[in-house]
């Protein structure tokens, strides 16, 4: 029963702390938490399925919501399935792993839809999630913190949910099997060389992260060393080893990173063996990545994306084919031959350095890439005079700044295909263009990362 004192506090929260209550589970929320109502109040409870009903312990309680765990499932909804991953509930990485792929790619698109509707205020027709053909060991790329166990070993794996602490793991069920071994060797090494591994709250040492991605079309591996020194001891030994174990490894990159944040990459990379970046191709077209340019993690579905973006664009060949936030160029590029020019824009100078040479070695000569903020160079464009009927934008899950929006309008092309990773801001965005002269025509949820809470979406947008 809740306590006087409680009630007294606040006489509409029904809920209190470490208590229990009987509750079944009626939606999920956008992060993946389900969501069950005690008169009306909402509890977000993570590892639930819709149709649960659970006994949960109520772990926190705000003004307007809290927050419980499952003590007990009472009945389990039928939508579960059997997690095959130990670490699930420490890591929050996947949120779905409990339930089938198919209640997944349905919540999503409920997801996608309501956000369009409650934000976005659309009504375009919505197609059909296109889901992906793995759900597991999609991801081409891995981020594992390092750092040292109770016993003085160097241990890798992620951070428990909103904390620092390690919980050491290398087999992660949505990468590639080949990373989980390259990581195990890794600490090996470190551990027989007595490498400098990175302390966080004494700001020493050194190897804070390591880095991985691989290029599915060539195998190719690229490894990355992120540290707060810009040397790495025993460097070559090291590399050696690791390259005679796994001679997919094609270049080995030391980032340097002695900032305080949380943020895992520097600026600066030392090419410590092979190449300064790995190659793949995407939609037929070979393409070159460096260290911190932006590359999609489940190729073969961002494929997929890619070819209903262009699909919407409806290109012809006097088209000068306008892509923002292009990061290495491979939207435009894998349709720079339906089109009279190519113009894309993007603000890492590495990204626009691998997107010059990737137009270079595919012999693509229609082409400019401008390394700058979309804001700065659309309005730059426009002054220059160049006309485009299209225009491509592909934006981080921010969504796009008030001034590219205004100046897209001003730009005023006859189609805008909008890609994004966040339904929410892309709602957002729509809503803002469809005021300004623009009609959101159809848009399509596309699940770019199965069993997280994470769905992409593109859209296309007419002058009307
Ligand atoms: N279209 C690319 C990249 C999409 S991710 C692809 O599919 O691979 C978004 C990209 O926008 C990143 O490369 C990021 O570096 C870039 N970016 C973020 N803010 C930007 C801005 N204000 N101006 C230009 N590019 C930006």
């Amino acid at each position: 029963m809740p306590s006087l004192k409680k009630k007294f506090l606040n006489l509409d929260c029904p809920v209190e702390k470490n208590e229990e209550y009987k509750v079944t589970i009626i939606a999920m929320s956008s992060d993946g938490s389900g969501i069950a109502k005690i008169n009306n109040f909402p509890i977000f409870i993570p590892n639930t399925a819709i149709g649960d009903t659970i006994k949960t312990k109520i772990v926190k309680v705000l003004k307007n919501y809290a927050f419980g765990i499952v003590s007990k499932i009472i009945s389990p909804s039928t939508d579960r399935i059997e997690n095959d991953c130990d670490v699930y509930k420490q890591c929050g990485g996947c949120c779905y792993r409990h339930i089938s792929y198919e209640s997944e790619l349905k919540l999503k698109q409920q997801l996608v839809l309501d956000n369009f509707k409650r934000i976005g205020k659309i009504n375009a027709k919505i197609n059909n999630i296109v889901g992906s053909d793995n759900v597991s060991n999609y991801r081409n790329k891995a981020q594992f913190p390092i750092g040292i166990d109770e016993n003085g070993k160097v241990v890798a794996g992620f951070y428990a949910k909103r904390s620092h602490r390690i919980i050491p793991c290398c087999d992660c069920k949505l990468q590639p099997t080949i990373f989980s071994d390259i990581l195990k060797t890794i600490l090996d090494l470190f551990n027989q060389y007595h490498i400098s591994i990175y302390n966080e709250h004494k700001h020493t040492g050194g190897i804070r992260h390591i880095y991985l991605r691989q290029a599915d079309f060539t195998g190719e591996i690229m490894l990355c060393f992120v540290s707060a020194k810009k040397n790495l001891k025993h460097s070559e030994e090291i590399c050696k080893a690791l390259v005679d174990k796994f001679p997919n490894i094609k270049s080995i990159v030391l980032n340097f990173n002695n900032s305080k944040g949380n943020v895992i990459l520097g600026t600066e990379c030392y090419t410590l063996y092979g190449n300064d970046t790995i190659t793949d191709v995407m939609c037929g077209v070979k393409v070159q990545i460096s260290p911190l340019s932006f590359y999609q993690v489940n190729k073969p579905q961002a494929e997929k994306l890619y070819k209903k973006a262009i699909e919407y664009a409806k290109l012809s060949k006097n088209d000068t084919l306008l892509d923002l936030y292009c990061g290495i160029g491979t939207i435009g590029l894998s349709a720079v031959t339906q089109v009279k020019e190519l113009i894309g824009v993007e603000i890492i100078d590495k990204a626009i350095e691998n997107a010059k040479i990737n137009a270079k070695i595919n012999d693509f000569k229609n082409t400019r890439f401008i390394c700058d903020d979309c804001k700065g160079a659309v309005k730059q464009l426009k002054e220059e005079g160049i006309n485009t009927d299209i225009i491509i934008v592909d934006p981080p899950r921010k969504g796009c700044d008030q001034e590219v929006i205004d100046t897209l309008i001003e730009f005023s092309p006859s189609k805008i295909v909008m890609i994004s990773c966040n339904p929410s801001t892309a709602a957002r965005d729509c809503n803002l263009l469809e005021q300004n002269g623009y009609k959101v025509i159809e848009y399509t949820p596309f699940d770019l990362f199965p069993r997280t809470a994470h769905v992409e979406v593109v859209c296309l947008l007419e002058k009307i």
